[in-house]
């Protein structure tokens, strides 16, 4: 059986994303395809999600914030998981404000 191989050699996967030197395997097709978690999209992605964190860091080059997870969600969804998070401790800087984000108070 003959694999196909990438330019570094090693195995190439259909749809798998190259991430900082490993491979990501796609998700199951019933998943987020970013964070690798069931979740409607208008939803934050998993912050805790490994996947999640390799993905964008391949598609970026620094691991995301909360504030990334929840980028593609409306004002009033990100406006409840700020006020949820900030239950737990968790302060998250959104573009137009001046908090730091995911830091512990
Ligand atoms: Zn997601």
């Amino acid at each position: 059986m003959s694999k196909t191989l990438n330019a570094e050699g090693t195995p190439a996967v259909a749809g798998a994303a190259r991430c900082s030197g490993a491979m990501l395997l796609p998700p199951k097709a019933d998943v987020c395809q970013q964070c690798a978690v069931k979740h409607p999209p208008e939803h934050p992605h998993n912050q805790q999600s490994l996947y999640w964190q390799y993905w964008f860091w391949g598609q970026h080059g620094r691991w995301p914030t909360w504030a990334d997870a929840m980028e593609h969600g409306t004002p009033d969804m990100k406006a409840f998981w700020v006020t949820e998070l900030a239950k737990h401790n968790i302060t998250v800087k959104l573009p137009n404000d001046r908090l730091t984000d995911g830091e512990r108070q």
